[in-house]
């Protein structure tokens, strides 16, 4: 009889936004007249730019025709948006990486969790506590990452960020190999220094360990001296795969288009990660619709990114509109401004499920626990800037109220 993949017996359910779901629906069956507002979500709410809906329109019409009809696409991505990327993301921000370094993909939850693949299971993961789950969960399914014992995978070296560090991990004292960094910070919300990634760099190259690094919230940095990609760093280009997304920029968690980027310079005993990962891709995966790829390219367009660019503002603003109202309210604030991220302190010591609780009965505002994304998240709360700016304003108001004094 066929046996299953054990390793999925060992993982703990997908709790954290089943049981925000279970909680919230129920509240809403008790208190039917409530007006609940989400604070909690991920997703975007504005539509896609018109410059991405108009290239996608004209793809489809020239897929309708004989004469312009595309099947299969190329397993790496076209090479129109290889090298608009290449050119946009890289070259302009000095970065030495070129288009056939890029492998466009659809979704960057997929290539953060595939990515494992190049790795042999004897490597020690290293993630920052708390964390985007998918690096961790991925890890735990294919052996990587041990037991799950307390709440924790036992083979994981977690690196708490917490208010103490300005949730910036420190470097391990225990060897680690493969070390996932998210700068911006999902969920805390932070941006990484340029001067703070190449204490990692060096690290890496140093040890042979390597930086898996998503960047999928690049586009919210407003600091100078935060880099737009790994590669503005010296040496990250012997050390580090980068993600890419195309969802939280530019409204595409719908349309589906991301990518990596695997230097060719990348090699670890002797094996080129490019050649590994043009390898897999080349197996399972079958490229992303030639539709989709003529949308991505139209971000890049001067009214594409005009577009891109009034987007993110508008969640800036709602962002700001919740930083401030919960100074206001008397809490301690951090991340918000270069992440659509706010994270909070909760207060009186509360636990992150006590104040969600609270928030909701009190606000009715959802947000998202942040002991939810890792054990050093207990304590803290996320809330997102990606409801409109009316729900936004509402739901701070609403804090205000509950809160102050
Ligand atoms: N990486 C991080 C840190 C995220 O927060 C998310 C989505 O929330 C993703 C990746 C997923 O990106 P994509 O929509 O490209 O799969």
């Amino acid at each position: 009889m066929v046996k299953v993949n054990e390793n999925f017996a060992k993982m703990p359910g997908s709790y954290l936004f089943a049981e925000v779901r279970r909680r919230t629906n129920a509240y809403r069956a008790a208190h039917p007249d409530a007006d609940i507002i989400l604070l909690g979500i991920g997703d975007v709410t504005l539509p896609l730019p018109k410059a991405c809906v108009e290239a996608m329109k004209k793809a489809a019409d020239e897929m309708g025709k004989a004469e312009t009809f595309r099947g299969y696409p190329p397993e790496f991505g076209y090479d129109f948006l290889r090298e608009a990327i290449c050119e946009n993301d890289y070259k302009k921000h000095g970065a030495p990486i070129e288009a056939d370094e890029i492998f466009v993909s659809d979704g960057a939850k997929s290539d953060t969790s595939s990515i494992g693949e190049l790795f042999s299971l004897d490597n020690v993961v290293a993630v920052c506590d708390p964390v985007y789950p998918v690096y961790v969960d991925s890890n735990a399914m294919c052996g990587r990452a041990g037991d799950y014992i307390d709440g924790k995978w036992s083979r994981v070296v977690y690196m708490p960020c917490t208010k103490e560090n300005n949730f910036m991990p420190a470097l391990p004292e225990q060897p680690v190999d493969m070390i996932y960094l998210c700068f911006p910070n999902n969920p805390a919300g932070v941006g990484m220094t340029k001067a703070e990634l190449k204490k990692w760099v060096d690290y890496a190259n140093r040890t042979g360990a390597v930086i898996l690094y998503d960047s999928a919230y690049e586009f919210f940095i407003t600091h100078d001296d935060m880099p737009h990609t790994i590669y503005e760093i010296e040496g990250a280009e012997t050390c580090a795969i980068e993600f890419r997304s195309f969802s939280k920029t530019a409204g595409f968690t719908g349309v589906r288009c991301a990518y990596t980027v695997v230097p060719k310079a990348l090699v670890r005993e002797g094996v080129s990660l490019h050649a590994l990962w043009s390898r897999r891709q080349s197996t399972k995966m079958n490229g992303v619709s030639y539709v989709v790829q003529r949308a991505a390219e139209a971000v890049y367009s001067e009214s594409g990114q005009a577009e891109v660019k009034a987007h993110i503002a508008y969640y800036q603003e709602n962002a700001a509109v919740i930083r401030e109202g919960l100074e206001k309210a008397g809490f301690e604030v951090f991340g918000g401004i270069d992440s659509p991220y706010v994270w909070l302190k909760t207060p009186d010591g509360l636990s992150s499920w006590n104040f969600f609780d609270l928030l909701l009965d009190r606000c009715h505002v959802v947000g998202t626990p942040g002991s939810g994304f890792g054990a050093s998240g207990e304590g803290y709360f996320r809330l997102t800037s990606f409801n409109t700016h009316e729900k936004t304003r509402e739901a701070l108001e609403r804090i205000v109220r509950a809160f102050r004094g």
